[in-house]
């Protein structure tokens, strides 16, 4: 059973939404803390990797299956909503029945054969921008899952440009651009767009004050240990400072 059925009725009660977990899920002890802390500090939504699309064919590839039952057993035991990513048609039986959003993450915006199949179900998802995609083309993208229902959320999660000090540049101008000419909510990933765990909080602080809808952040207890994007990864007390900064922030802005 879902626990949301349209994910943006949750932007309506809450306008910032945020979700945080490991890339990949990688053990049980570690998805449990992981769960437990952000149960602990009100965050609604929990993610995590089963199925890893790594650039390298040696790097970790994730649990797959046995990786989607976790994160739904744990996730129900703190009452979270699950959000995972699909990497191909063949896993959509699976995403829908044990994933409550299904994320498709930047190097398939362009595969429209699972978007279409996307489609068909009434499944909440979350589209992350393609790499090298234009704004028009995210847009276009986003008709093909929302023609039949707008059960979508975008997101942004950094473009290729000539800058290599980052993994990736964050588009925050297009973030907005996307909110103030479109219905959609718009959610920033500032992992993968810096690829750099010093810059989270900064854009997250960023997105936060440009009005964005919320931000996916990969945390993990120890991040120097993970499997996947160690470097990209707040370990907990980072967290906090984040989520303490946020709210002052909060408090700034409406006073
Ligand atoms: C992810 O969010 O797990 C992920 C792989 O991100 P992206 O598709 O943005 O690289
Ligand atoms: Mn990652």
């Amino acid at each position: 059973m879902n626990k949301i059925t349209n994910i943006n009725n949750l932007f309506k009660e809450n306008t910032f939404n945020i979700i945080a977990g490991p890339c990949a899920i990688e053990t049980e002890k570690y998805l449990y803390k992981t769960a437990e802390f952000l149960h602990n500090n009100n965050i609604q939504f929990i993610r995590g990797g089963a199925y890893k699309l790594r650039t390298s064919p040696q790097s970790f590839q994730g649990l797959g299956e046995i990786g989607i039952h976790l994160l739904h057993d744990v996730a129900n035991h703190f009452n979270l909503i699950t959000v995972s990513e699909i990497t191909s048609i063949t896993e959509i039986e699976i995403m829908n029945n044990y994933i409550d959003v299904i994320l498709v993450g930047t190097r398939n915006m362009y595969n429209y054969p699972l978007l279409k199949e996307l489609s068909k179900l009434n499944k909440p998802i979350i589209l992350k921008r393609g790499m090298s995609a234009t704004v028009d083309e995210w847009l276009l993208a986003a008709k093909y899952v929302s023609n039949i229902d707008t059960n979508i959320v975008l997101c942004e999660r950094g473009i290729r440009t000539f800058e290599t000090c980052t993994r990736n540049t964050l588009d925050l101008a297009s973030a907005v651009w996307v909110q103030q000419n479109s219905n959609y909510n718009v959610i920033i990933d500032p992992s993968h767009a810096t690829g750099d765990s010093n810059l989270i909080i900064p854009m997250s602080l960023a997105a936060f004050g440009s009005g964005c809808n919320g931000l996916m952040i990969e945390i993990h207890p120890s991040p120097k240990k993970a499997l996947s994007d160690g470097k990209q990864m707040l370990n907990f007390s980072q967290f906090s400072e984040l989520l303490e900064k946020l709210h002052k922030m909060k408090c700034f802005l409406t006073t």
